[in-house]
C-alpha cells in the first residue's frame, strides 16, 4: 500500500483528501506543519508527498527543498495562487506536479496515481539515474492506461465518447480527421450515429478544454467541409 505524506494546515481540505486517498487504498500520514512532516520523514519512508504551499511554519517550497536533501520522493504541490505556479514550473524545487485550489479530491488521487506510475516506469528504465522527474510539459497529456487526459495540469472529466474523440485527435496532431473517421474511432456502433453527433460531442469537449485552459482557448480546430484537427502546439 503506497504511503502518502500529506502536509496541509487547512483541516477541511486535509480531511477530504485523507478520505479520498484512503478510499483508494493509500496509507496516509497527515501533518499540519512542515516541522511535523520532517519528523515523519526522518522516521518513516514515504512513497509520495503532497505539500500545501502555504504552511504555517515554512513554505511548501522550502519544505520541498528540505525533503530533497533526504529523498527523491515524488512531490505534488497544492497551490492557492497562480503566482505560485511559476515557481513550481521553474522546478528548481524538484516538485513533480501541482494542483490549484479549489480542486476535487478525486483529481488529486488521479494525479498521485499517474505520477507514481510515471515514477515506476522511469525507475525501471534508468535505475542508475536519480529519480527526480520532470513534470508533464505538454498542454494536453494522455495516459492510455488510466484513460485520463490532463489539460494544463487539470484532469479532464470526460465522457467515454469525448475521451475517445480527444485521444484520436491527440494520436496525430495536425491531421484532419473527417467526421466519419472520428465516428469510427469513438463509437462502437458508428452506423447508428450521425455526423452531427460528432459535432455535439466536439462542442462539449471544447467547453471542457476551455475550462482548464488559461485564456479560455481550445486546441481543436474546425476545418470547414472537412472535419476536425488538433493543433500540434497542444501536445
Ligand atoms: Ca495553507
Amino acid at each position: 500500500m503506497p504511503h502518502v505524506l500529506l502536509v496541509e494546515d487547512e483541516t477541511s481540505i486535509a480531511d477530504t483528501l485523507v478520505y479520498a486517498l484512503k478510499t483508494e487504498h493509500f496509507e496516509v500520514t497527515h501533518c499540519t506543519t512542515a516541522g511535523d512532516a520532517l519528523h515523519v520523514l526522518a522516521e518513516r519512508s514515504v512513497d509520495f508527498a503532497i505539500l500545501d504551499v502555504g504552511l504555517p511554519d515554512m513554505s511548501g517550497f522550502d519544505l520541498c527543498m528540505e525533503i530533497r536533501k533526504l529523498s527523491a520522493v515524488p512531490v505534488l504541490f497544492l497551490t492557492a495562487r497562480d503566482s505560485e505556479i511559476d515557481r513550481i514550473l521553474g522546478l528548481e524545487l524538484g516538485g513533480d506536479d501541482y494542483v490549484t485550489k479549489p480542486f476535487s479530491p478525486r483529481e488529486v488521487v488521479a494525479r498521485v496515481r499517474a505520477i507514481l506510475r510515471r515514477a515506476a516506469t522511469s525507475i525501471s528504465k534508468i535505475p542508475e539515474e536519480n529519480t527526480c522527474l520532470t513534470p508533464s510539459s505538454g498542454k494536453l497529456v494522455h495516459d492510455p492506461e488510466s484513460m485520463t487526459i490532463l489539460c494544463h495540469g487539470g484532469l479532464l472529466n470526460l465522457t467515454a465518447h469525448e475521451y475517445k474523440l480527444l485521444a484520436a485527435l491527440m494520436s496525430q496532431p495536425g491531421r484532419i480527421f473527417t467526421r466519419e473517421q472520428l465516428l469510427e474511432k469513438a463509437w462502437d456502433d458508428p452506423g447508428s450515429a450521425m455526423d452531427r453527433t460528432v459535432d455535439a460531442h466536439v462542442k462539449s469537449l471544447r467547453a471542457k478544454l476551455r475550462e482548464l485552459t488559461p485564456g479560455g482557448d481550445d486546441p481543436i480546430e474546425t476545418r470547414r467541409g472537412l472535419g476536425y484537427t488538433l493543433s500540434p502546439d497542444a501536445i
